[in-house]
């Protein structure tokens, strides 16, 4: 089996398991509880927001533990939204490709009285820092714009944007999922004011993650209750989720340049090898993505078919996001960067994880040629292609 869908979860770390099941064993108390049980917990709950904190060049007390990345993408954004809203600043900018949890939050804001601007994402899939500057106004709150694509894998220039809310005095909040623990991130470097992160995208446990904000910068509560992360987040921790996080995370970032090199080289031999196949095309720019992303659209196929033979053969992979794939709405991504509905249906993304081999590439890009060339055999739409009823696009 090749398992080539780590955007949407990754296994865990054999570290990350061992940690947490020892811990499961040994720090079972409530690190709010003042006996030893309790402070034994407390140690282990500082010692990861230490780690966590360090691997993205943060102060221990900037961390805000959650139970992933849709909650601090939800906490960043209300917390910079009330925060204007006091100054009376009611507009945000972000982008049409974002994650659905940045969306959907922006889609109540707007209920609430909100103003939103959704820049365009080009063809590439990049945003330009010099278009956030043109949007923003005197009422604006916050800029959020992703780190790296979940689906095109593209990486936006966020250090850039960032400079540019800086100098405006705009908050700046980056959804950083997919880029924590694959490529090299540094709060204070690339002017972040708030970052989500979550550990099952980097080899960690689901259902933990963590929400960075800069010093200074004022949190909405989302979950009232106990005073927990010093009253920023109700609820007793994960503590051994928390710390097979950091023991994930810490690992990732010893890893981080041999695994960029591997994955770099099996991911360009991937496209290299798929765009043999005619009419096909590299959803995203090329050399500004993530490692380990490979996103095509094939013409004239159904991405869901292309999947379901894939597995067949052994392959697992995706076609847009975990949570659009089981809609037949095609990826609102790929829509963003302007392809037409017909061909943003055969799309496959392959997000392929460091135990990925040359010859399991060779074999993915063999097998996906079979099912595509087997699945436009009785294509209507590629039969109308082929005989010049209809235009082809890729
Ligand atoms: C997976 C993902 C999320 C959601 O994280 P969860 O921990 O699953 O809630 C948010 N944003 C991006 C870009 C993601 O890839």
């Amino acid at each position: 089996m090749i398992y080539a869908d780590n955007a949407a979860t990754t296994k865990m770390s054999e570290a990350a398991i061992h940690t947490m099941t020892e811990l499961l064993q040994d720090a079972w108390g409530n690190p709010s509880s003042l006996y030893t049980h309790g402070q034994k917990a407390k140690e282990v709950l500082e010692k990861a927001r230490e780690d966590v904190a360090a691997a993205i060049g943060a102060e221990p007390r900037e961390i805000i533990f959650t139970s992933g990345g849709s909650e601090a993408d939800n906490q960043a954004i209300r917390s910079a939204a009330e925060s204007g809203r006091r100054k009376g600043k009611t507009h945000i900018i972000s982008s049409a490709f974002e994650h659905h949890a940045v969306l959907h939050t922006l889609e109540r804001l707007k209920k609430e009285g909100f103003e939103v601007t959704l820049l365009d994402v080009h063809e590439n899939g990049l945003i330009r820092p010099e278009e956030v500057e043109a949007a923003i106004r005197e009422d604006t709150c916050l800029v959020t714009i992703m780190t790296a694509n979940n689906e095109i894998g593209t990486i936006e220039p966020i250090r850039e944007i960032g400079a540019v809310c800086r100098a405006k005095g705009v908050l700046f909040h980056t959804d950083a999922v997919q880029a924590v623990g694959h490529i090299p991130l540094n709060v204070k470097e690339d002017n972040i004011d708030l970052l989500s992160a979550s550990a099952h995208k980097f080899h960690g446990p689901k259902g933990v993650g963590f929400l960075y904000v800069r010093k200074g910068v004022p949190v909405t509560n989302l979950i009232e209750g106990g005073a927990q992360e010093r009253g920023r987040r109700a609820g007793t921790e994960n503590v051994p989720g928390i710390a097979a996080m950091a023991t994930a995370l810490k690992e990732a970032i010893a890893h981080m340049p041999e695994n960029t090199t591997k994955l770099t080289a099996l991911r360009d031999r991937l496209i290299d090898g798929l765009l043999q196949i005619p009419h096909s095309a590299l959803n995203g720019d090329r050399a500004q993505r993530l490692p380990g992303n490979v996103n095509f659209c094939f013409e004239g196929i159904e991405g869901e078919s292309l999947l379901l033979l894939l597995d067949d053969k052994g392959i697992q992979a995706s076609s847009g996001s975990a949570c659009t794939s089981g809609s037949l709405d095609p990826s609102h991504v790929l829509l963003a960067i302007g392809r037409v509905h017909d061909v943003a249906h055969g799309s496959l993304r392959l997000s392929i994880g460091e135990d990925l081999t040359e010859e399991d590439a060779d074999y993915i890009i063999r097998s996906v040629g079979e099912v595509v060339t087997y699945l436009r055999g009785f294509s209507p739409i590629w039969r109308d292609l082929m005989a010049g009823k209809k235009e082809f696009i890729l």
